[in-house]
């Protein structure tokens, strides 16, 4: 099966603004952002929702909040505060289907949910 476009952009085979990286977890700029700083980081495995995370995952899912708090440190942003956001399936507004968590920061951001 082909890869999807965040193995493909894992891979290095799609170029992308890599803010952090190490042997399980990348971090790159989301194409189109939404807030000043908004940062994608994502499992080098391939998982592709929410909805499929399983027990085995859950040191992966923990090590990524972890960094999710030094990439906020290292943008700077880690006082002022960030939010941090998944999309699980199709009314969850996904759309690409490979594990991903969204890091907004760099403005006060709304209060709206929906
Ligand atoms: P979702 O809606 O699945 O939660 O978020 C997918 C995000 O991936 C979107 O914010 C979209 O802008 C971003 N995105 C989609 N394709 C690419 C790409 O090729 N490169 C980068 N850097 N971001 C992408
Ligand atoms: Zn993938």
């Amino acid at each position: 099966m082909e890869d999807c476009i965040f193995c493909k952009i894992i891979k290095k085979e799609i170029p992308s603004d890599i803010v952090y990286e190490d042997e399980e977890i990348i971090a790159f700029k989301d194409i189109h952002p939404l807030a000043p700083i908004h940062i994608l980081v994502v499992p080098k495995r391939h998982i592709s929702s929410l909805a499929e995370m399983t027990e085995e995952d859950e040191k992966i899912i923990g090590k990524i909040y972890t960094k999710i708090n030094k990439i906020a440190d290292m943008q700077g942003v880690k006082e002022k505060g960030y939010r941090v956001i998944v999309n699980c399936g199709k009314d969850g507004g996904q759309e690409v289907m490979h594990l991903h968590f969204h890091l907004l920061a760099g403005t006060k951001l709304g209060q709206k949910i929906v």
